[in-house]
């Protein structure tokens, strides 16, 4: 006897298995089905919403065991999807034998994963149907029916923050009427290019990445012509590295505040401080001998300045002049960068550059492959320290917004929006004295 009143899910879930599995999808790394289109934080493994939404929707039985089985047939989990999983992943091989008496691990990595293959075998879908009173040849067909067994209809699958799209996306691939949403426009853009591009033809695929590539040609055109993002060696920066400058109120050195002084942790790079006779603080970027050690010297501790130059400790609130940041003159609306005179300056120490021309690279000194500038594109990739041209690029890019910033904010190309007072919010007045949400960005990020 079948009983709908109940849910697979709410008597048992194969939770080892489907770590498992969920581990191996993770990592897959690139060739993940989702990820392609775009990066989402703590994206769902497809393998473990297929097993909630069939958990979800298959009734039980009084035989647990035979229910189980049923379960593992349809996610291709049990011996048989096994065998046909590591078939696929070894069609290429002649003839293939499967690793039996082994561990689920060690038959996992032989295989490929079940979304790769069209799911169960004949075999297994004859024991399905037979359990379930269903007809079906495929998993649409399944939950399609499963669904109409226990609601009437094809099952509705509803998320209200989608997030990276695996909620919307695996149970849509299944056969249901799927519906999502997201208050993070990202999210939303990524579960809508998971439905509507991953499942296009061929051809709609090619015509879209050829506007692609025109539109990435264009922009990287018009950023090259701006001459704000490539150094004299025609290397395209990746990372700026900004801190926060201020007067030590015991010695009067201007000094960074930063809370660690670690650039790269894998090149073991590091900030190191050079004393100036004009009361500044040069800064250099220098391999570390002890890692450990390096943020003893941070500038910024336990919500302190402690002064590079004096050894004195500020504390930030102090500098601040108290709780209600009587130091920090309030930013109008035209402001972007700190004036002369103000509490905390911006400074610019490090870069890193992706060197352009060892890989990818035509002859009128654009970059081949459209998209973002990865490591993974282009050969070596290097930190240094802003040099007179660099400083000088940065200058250019503050005349650039200086110069379009009225229209920018009036096309709504940037924010010009007063930031009302709230729990969070007003914070940013008293600790920096912004009041405009455009405040939030540097220059660079403006442009
Ligand atoms: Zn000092």
């Amino acid at each position: 006897m079948l009983d709908y009143s109940k849910s697979f899910i709410e008597e048992q879930f194969p939770v080892a298995k489907l770590s498992k599995e969920s581990y191996r999808e993770r990592k897959a790394g690139r060739s993940q089905t989702l990820t392609g289109l775009g990066k989402w934080w703590g994206r769902k493994p497809l393998i473990l919403v297929r097993a909630t939404l069939f958990g979800a929707l298959l009734p039980v039985s009084d035989d647990k065991k035979k229910d189980k089985d049923v379960f593992l047939r349809i996610l291709t989990m049990d011996e048989d999807g096994l065998r046909k999983r590591a078939e696929f992943q070894n069609s290429k091989k002649k003839e293939y034998v499967a690793p039996w008496g082994v561990t689920y691990e060690t038959i996992l990595n032989e295989s490929c994963r079940p979304e790769e293959i069209d799911g169960p075998s004949e075999e297994s879908w004859t024991i399905i149907n037979e359990h379930l009173k269903t007809d079906a040849h495929n998993l649409q067909e399944l939950a399609q029916a499963l669904g109409k067994n226990r609601f009437g209809h094809i099952p509705q699958v509803g998320d209200c923050f989608a997030g990276g799209g695996s909620n919307v996306f695996e149970p849509a691939r299944m056969g249901c009427d799927v519906y999502g949403s997201d208050l993070n426009p990202l999210a939303g853009l990524l579960t809508w290019a998971d439905l509507n591009i991953l499942g296009s033809s061929e051809a709609e695929l090619a015509e879209l990445k050829s506007f692609q590539e025109e539109v990435f040609d264009a922009v990287c055109a018009e950023i090259d012509a701006l001459g704000i993002e490539r150094n004299e060696e025609g290397h395209v920066a990746k990372y700026y590295l900004y801190c926060n400058e201020t007067t030590c109120p015991e010695c009067g050195y201007k000094v960074p505040l930063l809370p660690s002084l670690i650039v790269s942790k894998k090149e073991k790079l590091v900030v190191q401080f050079e004393e100036k006779a004009d009361k500044t603080m040069a800064m250099h970027l220098v391999k570390a001998v002890d890692m450990k050690a390096v943020d003893k010297n941070a500038t910024v501790q336990k919500n302190k300045l402690i002064c590079p130059h004096c050894h004195q400790a500020t504390s930030i609130v102090a500098l601040r002049g108290g709780e209600d940041g009587k130091n920090l003159r309030k930013w109008e609306k035209t402001d972007f960068v700190p004036r002369e005179n103000d509490l905390f300056q911006e400074r610019l120490y490090a870069i890193k550059y992706v060197d352009v021309n060892k890989k990818g690279k035509t002859t009128d000194g654009l970059r081949k492959k459209p998209g973002p500038v990865t490591d993974a594109t282009f050969g070596t990739s290097y930190y240094r320290e802003p040099n007179a041209q660099d400083l000088a690029r940065e200058q250019k890019v503050q005349s650039y917004l200086a110069e379009h910033f009225d229209e920018w904010q009036e096309k709504g190309y940037i924010p010009s929006a007063e930031i009302y007072e709230g729990a969070e919010t007003s914070r940013l007045m008293r600790e920096r004295g912004w009041k405009y949400w455009h405040q939030l960005f540097n220059p660079r990020q403006l442009v």
